[in-house]
């Protein structure tokens, strides 16, 4: 079955990013230098088409799946030529001649060493959203509207957020509240250098975005349930210049231009507070019964003990969730991305306190009251300090 202008032109870039993992990073600079050339076309789906029917190769390989591997490859080249450096006509004829009647086993290091040097002079201008073809995809499945320029604008009002957080910051005596409210006491210089690590990660690089975990849910169902991701990738790692953020489920249904979150009055403040405690007694039964055991004692009988304890406790928790409210949450693009870059960005984690994952305006709230050395880097700490800006 021969495949669409538009699928060729994905499969093509796929390509190109598996070849970066297998043949060497500087190929990656021509998978993001394609993404970065789809972000500025008009109309990108048009542009894919046109440039997918341009590096069809027609009759050239079609009955040969042994050297499937040479045309995949071909096809990632013909992409770079045609979209970053604009061949068409007679000299991309000549390039598909040319491959189609040479030993093929020779061609393939001739056309590696062709896209290496070819992506070597790649650069991805700083400030860019990248975003990969999956996310298209999810995003047309979800009918998130005009997904490039909602990203687009979420990074550039992440950049005004970091700005004017930082301001507030640097100013010190916190008028509005707001410091106290996400970090509490938590040290004030942290907080300082790392928003200004994040300014400089937002002006200086590009951010990829990708939708790895949602496309692939047999590999990582729980990651299908979450706003986003964040990878510290090979990519990433080896300073391609393209922070990687990775979206789920949650971002396609529920990602808007501001957050919506519910707040918490002081009577749910309380059952809150009962939960957690009651979530740290699971967490120490739990961690009482692991010592019991390393100490010698009767697995079977420790284990029925725990699980009872565990499952009282479980019933409980419940009771105090369910007399808080609940309902459809939405989270702003801007913050979305902001969360996710500041793992990469400085190495923020998501602090787990007594089994409760510290999300949200509720949680992170009672974290600063309570435990405010862990707020400096806690990641949504500062997408909830930062939308104060926004
Ligand atoms: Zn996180």
């Amino acid at each position: 079955m021969s495949k669409s202008d538009e699928q060729r032109f994905d499969a093509a870039l796929e390509t190109l990013l598996s070849l970066a993992q297998r043949e060497g990073i500087v190929i990656y600079n021509g998978y993001a230098g394609v993404l970065e050339w789809l972000g500025q076309q008009a109309n990108s789906a048009a542009a894919k088409r046109r440039v997918g029917s341009a590096i069809s190769l027609g009759y050239h390989f079609r009955s040969s799946p042994a050297i499937a591997d040479l045309r995949d490859a071909l096809r990632a080249l013909l992409l770079l030529q045609v979209t970053r450096f604009a061949m068409s006509g007679a000299p991309l004829k000549r390039l598909k001649d040319l491959a189609s009647a040479a030993n093929p086993m020779y061609w393939r290091g001739e056309i590696l060493t062709e896209l290496k040097k070819l992506c070597g002079g790649i650069i991805v201008r700083a400030g860019r959203v990248l975003v990969d073809h999956r996310v298209h995809h999810w995003a047309g499945v979800h009918r998130f509207a005009d997904i490039n320029r909602t990203l687009s604008t979420g990074r550039e009002n992440g950049v005004k957020m970091l700005e004017a957080a930082y301001a507030y910051v640097a100013r010190g005596g916190d008028p509005n509240g707001h410091y106290v409210r996400w970090f509490g006491t938590g040290d004030a210089t942290v907080v300082r250098a790392n928003l200004q690590q994040m300014m400089d990660v937002y002006r200086t690089r590009a951010i990829g975005i990708y939708a790895d975990e949602y496309a692939k849910p047999s590999e990582a169902p729980t990651l299908r349930n979450l706003w986003g991701s964040a990878t510290r990738a090979w990519e990433a790692l080896a300073a391609t210049g393209v922070i990687r953020v990775n979206l789920g489920k949650h971002f396609f249904g529920g990602a808007a231009e501001h957050s919506h979150q519910i707040v918490y009055d002081a009577e749910q403040i309380l059952y809150l507070e009962r939960a957690i405690a009651l979530s740290e007694e699971r967490v120490q039964a739990n961690k009482a019964f692991f010592q019991a055991v390393q100490a010698g004692g009767d697995v079977n009988v420790l284990e029925a003990e725990r699980d009872m304890r565990v499952a009282d406790l479980t019933a409980q928790i419940a009771l105090q969730d369910a007399l808080l409210p609940k309902g459809d949450e939405q989270i702003s693009v801007a913050g979305v991305l902001l969360h996710e870059v500041s793992h990469n960005a400085v190495g923020t984690t998501d602090h787990v306190v007594s089994g409760q994952a510290m999300y949200g305006p509720n949680f992170c709230s009672w974290l600063a009251r309570t435990n405010p050395a862990k707020t400096v880097d806690n990641a949504d700490s500062y997408r909830l300090f930062c939308e104060q800006f926004l």
